[in-house]
């Protein structure tokens, strides 16, 4: 069977910068697994895996804007320090609030006396991504896998030891709780889909 929409994946990858630095890797966690065709992974990506088979490897380059998009200097903001209260405030820290945009994560980029400039790109924003990929798995995707709009692994949807939704995002799981908007790696629209259709399922997440 070879990859196509509306099958489960298995994947091993391994993630590098332009420079060769290692972003990310699949490594110990063993493959990750997602469902192709239903955004659960960066656009590039999921071209560059369709039509492999099983044991298939490739190595595959993903410009900015099929990854993470454009580093946007709009996403840039000023808010004075005394909005921290008594939080640590550091350069480099990385934490999540409520934005004009919805819920993001935000890096404290720069902190110039009483102003702390924060960034709400993604990390990899910007970036030109290099991935070392090797499928370990492809099979047809179960009807509820399809309705949910991600695999389930071992434990059905949200459960067992696979880490939730399976799309390699260590940011937290598909229905973790916190703001309801689920795992980081998804699109607003295809993660509120995704909520709609866990409820009769007994996955447990709440929605
Ligand atoms: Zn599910």
């Amino acid at each position: 069977m070879r990859v196509a929409k509306d099958t489960v994946v298995g994947l091993e990858y391994t993630l590098k910068d332009d420079k060769g630095n290692v972003l990310d890797a699949s490594g110990d966690r063993g493959p990750m697994e997602y469902l192709h065709g239903a955004q659960n992974i960066i656009p590039g990506l999921e071209q560059g895996v369709e039509g492999l088979a099983a044991g298939d490897t490739k190595s595959v380059v993903v410009p900015p804007q099929l990854a993470y998009g454009e580093y946007n200097e709009k996403l840039l903001q000023n808010v004075p320090l005394e909005r921290f209260g008594t939080h640590p405030v550091a350069v480099g820290m990385r934490f999540h609030a409520e934005t004009n945009l919805g819920m993001r994560e935000l890096l404290i980029k720069q902190i110039n006396g009483q102003e702390v400039i924060l960034d709400g790109n993604h990390p990899l924003a910007g970036q030109t991504l290099h991935f070392d990929i090797k499928v370990t798995s492809v099979r047809a995707a179960e009807l509820t896998e399809l309705a949910h709009g991600h695999p389930h692994q071992e434990g059905g949807c949200c459960g067992g030891s696979g880490g939730g939704c399976g799309c390699g995002s260590s940011e937290g799981s598909c229905c973790s709780s916190e703001g309801g908007e689920g795992c980081g790696c998804h699109s607003e629209a295809a993660s509120q889909e995704k909520q709609g259709g866990c409820g009769s399922e007994g996955c447990g997440c709440g929605h």
